[in-house]
């Protein structure tokens, strides 16, 4: 059986995976650091870099 990992969405296994729903330790610790901050998919919004990157450009090719 596979699932999606509910961090980084990619495919992984069910059975024999300690860090089930995640596909890793890592994502395992993000999700839960994510919700002990609450900030952690706020400051990671794409908005924000939107925002951010027009100006940081023209600066950058002035
Ligand atoms: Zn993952």
């Amino acid at each position: 059986m596979k699932i999606k990992c509910p961090v980084c969405r990619r495919k992984t296994q069910w059975q024999d995976n300690p860090y089930r729903p995640f596909c890793s330790e890592r994502c395992k610790l993000i999700d839960l650091g994510a919700w002990a901050s609450g900030e952690y998919r706020i400051k990671g919004m794409p908005d924000d870099e939107s925002a951010a990157q027009p100006s940081d450009k023209e600066t950058e090719n002035a």
